[in-house]
């Protein structure tokens, strides 16, 4: 039920522009990882992104570690991360570099940046050059060190480079300018000394150089056009500019930048999931809860649905952090079509259907694609007087409403035959052991309460079944990590048992566990299930799947963005948070558009709707190019702000207003009489609502079709009552026997 997504983002618009100006008749991007940890679903989003557009647009992605800490990286890590990317399935063929190769090509350069009195040998430690930098507000000053001349810089630094000082006594820093605004281009350092073996080149270097020296002339010496990285290096780029200037480097690459992908209730930062790792609290960086691509790739996800999630989520500037029910329902979309249905009792309670013979077992034909009628293939389940059924699916006190199985109620176990409870035994404790029921031919009138699941007593196998939740109490974990880990990530079934058909399956085979989830088998522990997403959403809000930057809280940033002291006051005066008030400052004319819509509208919902849903609009335009100015954008969020409207109405509207001049009021009116008239809108309300009640969607196609009802209502609720509810519900049944077919 994944739509195809509109894959048209800021970056396909420069290198379209690119391309057709003639400034590149080829694309070169790369994906620059450091081999100081596993892969995250972070790294994924920006791999994809990179082989995606080399893929696109027939040009290449190189992959690039950018090994040049030698402390924290090891050879065990890039293999990690080249099993990972060759999983996702991108290919870069002979294109795979290392910044650790380039370590003389950058020396030389160092060199003649020195000649040019363009880079100085500073004595001082790190700490006072930090200190001498200065703040957002005042200038640096000078080190002593500063006027060196180039002569004597020149042999310092080859000093520095045959090992004649010690850790930490000099350090070489580029000369640009200490009262730059931007902090980045005050003098920034260039090389440190580490005497310590790198993985790579051993002992042969015992100055590395730092990231913004090192990066930008990789990608200038492998002859990169587009170097695109996360947004908290933007600050980073005039210095990337600098540098490539300083070297009259030609052709050159560019730097753009994306919004990073954040997960709530996940961590993702290296650093940190190394700690989890070290500290034993996973059991690896390859645990089913982790994060890592080696984790879902343990867990049972497979790689197209990493892919389609990461293409799903988009590309933007702006920071967001998604729900985890996004990358669920990515999950499930892949596997309904991969995993077929079998019957599996995580937590099993005996039952004995009293009026069966005792020796008798009959083989039932069930099919593996019962949602999917065209699609051939069964399993023969054994079934006899001695069955097993989920204990979630008796009670003995039911509340109202309940569907399954009740004393003296009537169920139909699936593929079988309805049963009736007669009676129940019970424990000293008064827990329920064992219930009896017969095997009923012919309900008469009465009809059963439900479908439940179950398997055979004595010819099921035995399985060990592992559920894992979320790792984090906390929608943005960023504080004390131990504070936030959830108590129990990880539930085992041991007593679960399986219909025999699964015993010989493939390695990689997934099934649905019929009324439970998506499973499979842990690749190395045969007997042990893992689960690899649960067919209802697990996280009980019921909110919609991807979250924009909210106001309350600042989105989590691994690192916060470098402010100009300009930037901090303005973000203080009009109490933005950093991700919306910077991609509102730093968009030119966006203070001004912001000022004048805040005087007739409040200022957060101005910055919201700003950040998130007018800017990620404009591409390569700029806000002067707008059908509207800020005065109308704020009769815009007035709607919202007076209930006039839902969110997705104004978003409707905003859509609209690009194509005409009408008022947001006149708008609306429109948009919410069309949501009834036209089929069209009415559509994409419906899409909506099932979108939203993904779980209940899955329900229907297991064959809770009771749920047609439920849909129609939420669609009438939607359109104010103003639809026709016979029309509602022959859209709804079309568009749900097109998804669930
Ligand atoms: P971490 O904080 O986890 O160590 P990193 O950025 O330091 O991340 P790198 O190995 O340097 O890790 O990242 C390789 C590439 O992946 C970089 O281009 C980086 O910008 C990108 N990347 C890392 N994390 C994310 C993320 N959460 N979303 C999108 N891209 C990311
Ligand atoms: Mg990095």
């Amino acid at each position: 039920m994944m739509e195809v997504f509109n894959t048209h983002d800021f970056i396909r618009t420069i290198i379209n522009k690119d391309l057709s100006g003639g400034k590149h008749t080829n694309i070169v991007v790369r994906f620059p990882p450091e081999p100081n940890g596993f892969l995250h679903i972070g790294h994924a989003k920006s791999s994809t992104l990179n082989f995606g557009l080399a893929a696109e647009y027939g040009g290449r992605c190189h992959l690039r570690f950018d090994d040049t800490n030698p402390e924290t990286e090891d050879q065990k890590y890039v293999e990690s991360i080249k099993h990972d990317l060759k999983w996702l399935g991108f290919d870069w063929g002979e294109h795979e570099y290392y910044a650790s190769d380039y370590f003389e090509t950058l020396f030389e350069w160092a060199c003649a940046l020195i000649q040019k009195d363009l880079a100085y040998v500073d004595d001082s430690p790190e700490d006072v050059i930090k200190m001498m930098r200065g703040t957002v507000t005042t200038p640096g000053t000078s080190s002593v060190n500063r006027n060196r001349s180039s002569e004597e810089n020149l042999d310092r630094f080859h000093a520095m480079r045959q090992g004649k000082f010690k850790d930490g006594s000099c350090v070489l820093r580029a000369k640009i300018d200490l009262s730059h605004p931007n902090m980045k281009m005050r003098d920034p350092l260039m090389y440190r000394i580490r005497h310590a073996t790198h993985y790579r080149r051993g002992d042969q270097w015992c100055i590395y150089p730092f990231y913004d020296w090192a990066h930008g002339q990789s990608d200038a010496i492998e002859g990169v056009t587009h170097s695109i990285c996360t947004l908290e290096f933007a600050p980073n780029r005039v210095l990337y500019d600098w540098y490539l200037d300083a070297l009259e480097i030609n052709p050159r690459p560019q730097q753009y930048e994306f919004a990073r992908l954040n997960l709530e209730y996940t961590v993702t930062s290296k650093r940190k999931l190394l700690r989890l790792v070290e500290e034993n609290i996973v059991d690896g960086w390859n645990d089913p809860r982790m994060p890592t691509l080696a984790g879902y790739r343990r867990r049972g996800v497979r790689s197209q649905a990493i892919r389609l999630f990461c293409e799903s989520v988009g590309t933007t500037k702006v920071d967001s952090t998604h729900d985890p029910a996004l990358l669920e329902h990515c999950i499930r979309d892949d596997l309904n079509h991969h995993a077929p249905r079998v019957h599996c009792v995580q937590d099993p309670l005996p039952l004995t259907l009293t009026n069966c013979s005792k020796d008798q077992v009959e083989y039932l034909s069930a099919p593996y694609w019962p949602h999917d009628v065209p699609r051939k293939g069964t399993r023969d389940i054994p079934f006899s007087r001695e069955l097993l059924i989920e204990r979630g699916d008796f009670s003995e006190h039911p509340p109202k409403g309940y569907r399954r199985l009740t004393p003296g109620g009537i169920v139909r176990l699936r593929h079988a035959c309805i049963i009736r409870c007669t009676d129940v035994k019970k424990n000293e404790a008064g827990q329920v052991e064992h219930l009896f029921c017969e095997r009923i031919h012919q309900p008469d009138g009465e009809k059963p309460r439900g479908t439940i699941h179950w398997v055979d007593a004595t010819y099921s196998v035995p399985v060990t079944v592992r559920v894992h939740s979320r790792m984090f109490t906390e929608a943005v974990p960023d504080g004390e990590l131990t504070d936030m880990l959830a108590p129990s990530s990880l539930t085992e079934y041991t007593q679960a048992r399986i219909e025999p058909s699964v015993s010989n399956d493939a390695p990689d085979q997934r099934y649905q566990f019929v009324r439970l989830g998506y499973y499979w088998r842990d690749p190395q522990s045969p007997s042990i299930f893992h689960c690899i997403v649960p067919l209802r959403d697990s996280s009980s809000k019921t909110k919609k799947h991807s979250k924009t930057a909210a106001p309350k809280t600042d989105p989590p940033q691994t690192s916060q963005p470098v402010l100009t002291a300009d930037e901090e006051e303005w973000l203080r005066k009009n109490q933005l948070s950093s991700a919306i008030g910077l991609a509102i400052y730093r968009v030119p004319g966006g203070r001004d558009f912001f000022e004048i819509a805040s005087r007739s509208a409040p200022p957060t919902s101005v910055g919201n709707w700003m950040a998130n849903h007018l800017l990620p609009t404009l591409g390569t335009n700029s806000l002067a190019d707008l059908p509207f100015g800020p005065n109308k954008f704020a009769q815009l969020i007035q709607l919202s702000q007076h209930k006039k409207a839902g969110h997705h109405e104004i978003r409707t509207v905003l859509q609209s207003m690009f194509e005409s001049d009408e008022s947001p009021a006149e708008l609306l009116t429109r948009v919410q009489d069309s949501i009834v008239q036209d089929p069209g809108t009415l559509k994409q309300v419906i899409g909506d609502v099932l979108k939203e009640y993904e779980d209940r969607v899955q329900a229907y196609a297991n064959g809770k079709v009771g749920l047609l009802g439920f849909f129609v209502g939420q669609v009438m609720k939607q359109t104010k009552g103003k639809a026709d509810p016979k029309q509602v519900q022959v859209l709804i049944s079309e568009e749900l026997s097109r998804i669930t077919s």
